[in-house]
């Protein structure tokens, strides 16, 4: 009880000195589900090719695997096949995965070599925990699922077609965050954090329909709310009625939630979503048969690439450029080395 109401306060401390771009780092894949359920791959996607492989300089990454405990040096590239078969389904569109690999190739070398690496795992550039750094999956990993081969070759296409592209903004690495589903609206930065960049304004996406996650209902039971706002406060947090205290006091125009209250503590909606296990802050809420009745739209913080839009998107027969250019307003899209 009191470890959590401790871990809780840290974060809260934490939140007034981290910068944006920690921020952003931190939160960017916290919230990413590692793996879906695929999507069924669609005919218009027969007959796909690949454009050839562009040249990228060998860049050794050293890659903490949170799973064994040791560091891990590979080349850039073939760490990208692991983060995109770990990030994103293989059934997605090419052109999403595509556009999946060059942000997180941005996100990789912004936070390798311009965010210190990973603050976790002295002496590595990244890890392998969602939690913090990036999901990925080894190559064997990939092969002993079902249609492995066709998949790392998918994604091995996917990555080497775009090999050395990195998204930058104003001569910089832009911090390429991405997210399941956004639910039709993407989220600016300053809506969910505490910083904004302005490549990392809300968009309207429309192409996330297809997302098992672009509008779900959940429900809560009073007793259960209880007890879990009880651990992380000893003042109420119920009213004399039996309700909830629960309050929001932060919200976008169409009602994506950055803070609340519950009794008398305030909650950032990240910390809510995590002690109540929501996949996302953009919901409403009403009170029916002794529980909370949630409405959620999305999966995710919601800022920047919304990954089941990227996929709505190549369906649409947009190119990779083109969904990064829609998620990342006014980004370029150029080589690995700054001009
Ligand atoms: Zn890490
Ligand atoms: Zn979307």
């Amino acid at each position: 009880m009191a470890k959590r109401r401790k871990r809780i306060r840290g974060l809260e401390k934490n939140y007034e000195r981290i910068s944006l771009l920690v921020l952003l780092m931190i939160f960017a894949v916290v919230v990413i589900p590692p793996l879906f359920s695929p999507a069924p791959p669609e005919e218009e996607e027969q007959g796909y090719v690949f454009p050839p492989p562009l040249e990228s300089e060998p860049l050794p990454l050293k890659v903490y695997n949170h799973r064994q405990g040791e560091v891990m040096s590979m080349d850039l590239e073939e760490y990208l096949v692991g983060v995109v078969a770990a990030e994103m389904p293989a059934s997605f569109h090419p052109e999403a995965l595509r556009a999946q690999a060059a942000a997180a190739r941005t996100y990789t070398l912004k936070k390798a070599l311009d965010g210190g690496g990973c603050d976790r795992h002295p002496g590595a550039h990244v890890c392998t925990d969602h939690t913090h750094c990036q999901a990925w999956t080894s190559p064997e990993g990939i092969l002993s699922r079902p249609e492995g081969e066709a998949n790392l070759e998918r994604i091995r296409g996917a990555v080497s077609s775009t090999a050395g592209l990195v998204l930058t903004f104003a001569g910089e690495r832009i911090d390429a965050v991405y997210h399941s589903t956004c639910g039709g609206h993407t989220a600016a930065a300053h809506q969910v954090w505490s910083g904004s960049a302005p490549y990392l304004e809300a968009v309207t996406c429309g192409y996330c329909n297809h997302s098992p996650w672009h509008t779900t209902r959940a429900q809560l039971p009073f007793a259960r709310f209880q007890e879990i706002f009880s651990r992380q406060s000893a003042l109420p947090v119920m009213t004399s009625r039996g309700t909830p205290q629960l309050q929001v006091l932060e919200a976008s125009s169409l009602g994506r939630i950055k803070s609340l209250k519950v009794g008398s503590v305030t909650y950032s909606a990240w910390q809510f979503r995590q002690l109540l296990d929501l996949p996302t802050a953009w919901f409403t809420h009403t009170y029916q048969d002794d529980a909370l009745q949630f409405e959620l739209r999305g999966y995710g913080h919601g800022v920047g690439l919304c990954q089941y839009g990227a996929d709505g998107m190549g369906r649409a027969g947009r190119s990779f450029e083109d969904i990064l250019h829609h998620y990342y307003r006014g980004v370029a899209i150029g080589p690995l080395r700054k001009p």
